[in-house]
């Protein structure tokens, strides 16, 4: 599961929001919020909406900080 980086809702597919229809992969991205990493093989940079288990270990990591 991965979080739309434009309306904040749950989406199955990580460049296209199934509720508003925002694509990570369009014009403006993922407001530069996503999640971005690189494919070793192509060297292509790949902009994605934030995996769901990336922001669980956010939350972990911040509250070991605090
Ligand atoms: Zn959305």
């Amino acid at each position: 599961m991965f979080i739309c980086t434009n309306c904040g809702q749950l989406t199955d597919d990580k460049y296209t929001c199934l509720k508003c229809g925002w694509r990570a992969d369009g014009l403006l991205k993922t407001w530069g919020k996503g999640y971005k990493y690189t494919i070793i093989e192509t060297g292509t940079n790949e902009e994605i909406f934030i995996p769901i288990e990336l922001l669980k270990e956010g939350v972990k990591n911040d509250k070991e900080k605090s």
